[in-house]
């Protein structure tokens, strides 16, 4: 507050008004940041909002901009951008109006400066120019755009229509009820219009804010009318047109009252509609009887839960306006996607979550079909604790936007593993074929799993699969959307294959068979050519990969991410790029939308959104590790049987290794792949049961606790893969000291110090993510009560 008033202690408009009125007036503003590049004015437009430049530098003189537009009324001359990021001290156009009105005095200041054209001063100094002025920034005409006018069914078409021509044959004035996101505001807009048209004024006011921006009008009226300025009443805002009162509840009971008054009165210039919210939130509306009776006719909208019949006709009546708005076919929305609508209860927002669901569907579909994968619903990502957004440096900035480096890395990595695959197959007696196979299984298979714990998905960010893939993709470009049933179950198909991938390892002793080897190696990358061929982006990666699934689940406590500040992508972004790509590079290969996205599961650090957001909305953080865990929303669940999975496999592949050499060959294969299948099948039926239901959208407390256990159970499997680090057992760590009788030492071999640590960090992190996760729940559980 300090802060804004110091600012506004400088600009002029505000010179005249007393210490005590600039401290109230201060509150009307509010900080913004922008980054570098953003438009905060547009040549031709009426600015939104007044802005007073604080830190960081336009490309204008100005310190001030939008005000004297507003003033004046006549659009912006030239667009403003920001050329570095900026901190503005704002007022929306609206409540620059409602100040104008309350301090006559700063109006007077604005056209006193304004001395480079007399005559035009002098013209709007007259109370009526005035008058059209404040009119001009508080009616909200541009409710036309914001619309879409579809009531849903049959039955709420009739109803509605009934109401408006109620309204044309009986005067009076309107109360809608309904919760949050009802369409209550939509329904007054298309009364108005039917009544007086769309160019009458359709002034709205907010009865939260009632008594502080309007309360003196009401109060003192007469007073008022002396004044030049002022020189109309309150119904007079919108006289012709409609006053749109929302939550008129909220008024305090006094202003209640003496509104009822005005309203009382036998002659209204102007239709009044007040809208009352009504949910959990506001159960008991405290509207006073007297204004309730000044109401002849009242109108309940149902929340969208309660006529489900509805969702499928709103929806589709937005992606047909929006394709003609945009001039695109109108895009098929899968039965699963509308399954998908029907689904949610849509208490956050009722019609206006459908609409914001709709719209983002319709500019994220890139085929001319709305599937599964461009619904996104319900909460965003929440913004968990401090971070180190690795970007803020130039050198990590211009590595992760490099697309030319990371193009090179990965081709280096592609012929490299065709290099391998030509070796393996062709040439395996070759000494440099020995090597590197022994480190593909010694190193690189171990290292999946000791790095992806703390670096989170970065071999994706390198994968030859991945790079041949892409490339045979660029060339047969895919048509078919990917089937529902895959995005259901992927996580069966990952689990399914990872088992199978890692049986067969151990049932082949693929370990020491080269050809094996290659030919595992050439069936996976077959798959993801057939897979990448058939359906659009990665999806190989998002809903096969049994390497993703396992680096994935693994990464989830990573101290790597890729975020975005979802408030930014909600406010300011129109054109998705992180999503829908730009300038050819392709929008994200995981179909992730960045403001949902807050685990890392699915995100295969491609870094393509840092260089997509024009933004600069991403960022690359450092975290703590595992916290993520705790704060888990939009994971996908049925991750729990994979995770259950990875757990039973510990089973018979720590207890039958060791016991290879002491059987007859035959028997251990029979015993070791009864047991295998039986421990995975198990694993991954406890992690469903464990986790299930897996319907809700937010991550519920038990599958927050399975994934808590994902420490400990890849603490397990790096114990595993250390044994088979080339080396390792001939590595000792220690140290020595001199004591009267020699040479002391002490020592511990590198594996049993691995084994330690996988351990010790698997459970450390397990603990304290299993002793959050509950705290937060009894916590929460202790507020509710
Ligand atoms: S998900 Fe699989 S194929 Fe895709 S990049 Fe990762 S490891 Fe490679
Ligand atoms: S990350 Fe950038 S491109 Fe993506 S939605 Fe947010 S602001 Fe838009
Ligand atoms: S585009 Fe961004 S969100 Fe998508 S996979 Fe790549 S790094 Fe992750």
């Amino acid at each position: 507050m300090k802060e804004k008033f110091h600012l506004l202690s400088e600009v002029p408009f505000l010179a005249d008004l007393s210490q005590q009125d600039r401290i109230e007036c201060a509150r009307e503003f509010h900080w913004e940041i922008y980054p570098k590049g953003a438009v905060l004015i547009e040549a031709g437009k009426m600015p939104v909002a007044v802005y007073i430049l604080e830190e960081g530098k336009l490309d204008s003189e100005d310190k001030v901009l939008g005000m004297v537009s507003l003033v004046t009324g006549k659009a912006a001359t030239e667009t403003i951008r920001s050329l570095e990021p900026v901190r503005l001290l704002t007022i929306k156009a609206e409540d620059f109006a409602r100040i104008l009105l309350r301090w006559p005095q700063i109006y007077s200041t604005i056209i006193g400066n304004l001395t480079d054209n007399l005559a035009e001063t002098h013209q709007m100094l007259s109370a009526s120019r005035y008058k059209e002025v404040l009119r001009s920034a508080i009616q909200l005409t541009r409710y036309k755009d914001k619309f879409y006018g579809i009531w849903g069914s049959v039955k709420t078409t009739h109803e509605v229509e009934r109401l408006f021509k109620k309204l044309q044959q009986t005067e009076g004035h309107l109360l809608i009820r309904g919760e949050r996101g009802t369409g209550r505001q939509m329904v007054a807009w298309y009364a108005h219009q039917q009544l007086f048209g769309e160019t009458a004024p359709f002034v709205v006011l907010n009865g939260q804010r009632f008594e502080q921006q309007w309360g003196y009008l009401l109060k003192e009226e007469k007073k008022a009318a002396e004044s030049s300025y002022a020189a109309f009443t309150f119904e007079d805002i919108a006289a012709g047109g409609t006053l749109f009162i929302q939550e008129i509840d909220q008024i305090t009971p006094e202003l209640q009252i003496r509104l009822a008054q005005v309203l009382g009165t036998a002659h209204h210039s102007c239709l009044v509609i007040g809208s009352i919210q009504e949910d959990t939130k506001h159960k008991d509306p405290q509207l006073m009887p007297e204004l309730a009776a000044c109401f002849e006719h009242s109108y309940s909208i149902a929340p969208l839960r309660e006529r489900k019949r509805d969702i499928p006709i709103i929806a589709q009546g937005i992606v047909e306006s929006l394709a003609q708005k945009h001039q695109r076919n109108v895009p098929v929305l899968t039965s699963e996607a509308t399954q998908l609508l029907l689904s949610h209860n849509y208490r956050q927002g009722n019609v206006t979550e459908l609409i914001q669901v709709m719209e983002r569907a319709f500019f994220l579909a890139d085929q001319d079909v709305i599937g599964l994968e461009q619904i996104f619903f319900g909460p965003t990502a929440e913004k968990i604790g401090s971070k180190i957004n690795l970007l803020q440096w130039g050198f990590f900035k211009s590595l992760f936007k490099s697309r030319k480096l990371l193009h090179s890395l990965q081709w280096i990595s592609a012929v490299l593993f065709l290099l391998l695959i030509v070796g393996l197959v062709f040439l395996p007696q070759l000494p440099l074929t020995m090597k590197v196979f022994v480190l593909v299984w010694g190193l690189w298979w171990p290292s999946l799993a000791i790095l992806s714990p703390l670096l989170g998905r970065l071999w994706c960010t390198f994968c030859p699969f991945s790079k041949i893939m892409e490339f045979v993709q660029d060339r047969y470009h895919p048509k078919r959307p990917l089937p529902a049933l895959f995005v259901k179950y992927d996580y069966l198909m990952v689990s399914v294959l990872f088992a199978l991938i890692f049986w067969a390892e151990i049932f082949t002793g693929m370990r020491s068979h080269m050809l094996f080897t290659a030919l595992l190696l050439l069936v996976i990358q077959g798959l993801a050519i057939i897979v990448s061929v058939l359906y659009p982006r990665h999806a190989w990666c998002r809903h096969f990969c049994p390497l993703g699934g396992f680096i994935g689940t693994a990464s989830i406590g990573s101290l790597l991410e890729v975020r975005a500040d979802a408030a930014v992508c909600l406010n300011k972004c129109t054109t998705f790029d992180c999503y829908v790509g730009r300038d050819g590079v392709k929008g994200c290969p995981m179909s992730q939308h960045l403001p949902y996205l807050d685990n890392n599961l699915d995100c295969k650090l491609c870094f393509k959104c840092v260089s997509n957001c024009q933004h600069e909305n991403v960022q690359v953080n450092l975290r703590v590790p595992a916290r993520e865990v705790w704060h888990l929303t939009r994971v996908n669940q049925g991750y729990a049987v994979f995770i259950g999975m990875l757990m039973g496999i510990l089973f018979p592949i720590m207890v039958f290794e060791p016991l290879h050499g002491s059987m007859p060959p035959n028997q251990w294969q029979l015993w070791f792949t009864l047991t295998y299948l039986l421990a995975a099948l198990l694993g991954g039926a406890l992690g469903w049961w464990l986790g299930k239901p897996f319907k809700t959208k937010a991550a519920s407390k038990r599958i927050k606790l399975v994934f808590a256990f994902i420490p400990l159970i890849i603490g397990g499997h790096i114990v595993y893969q250390i044994g088979y680090i080339p080396g390792i057992n001939d590595l000792f760590l220690g140290m020595g000291y001199y004591e009267e009788t020699g040479m002391q030492t002490l020592f511990i071999t590198a594996k049993s110090l691995g084994y330690g640590l996988a351990v010790f960090t698997g459970i450390l992190l397990t603990a304290i993510t299993v002793g959050l996760t509950l705290h937060q729940y009894s916590k929460a559980k202790n507020i509710n009560h």
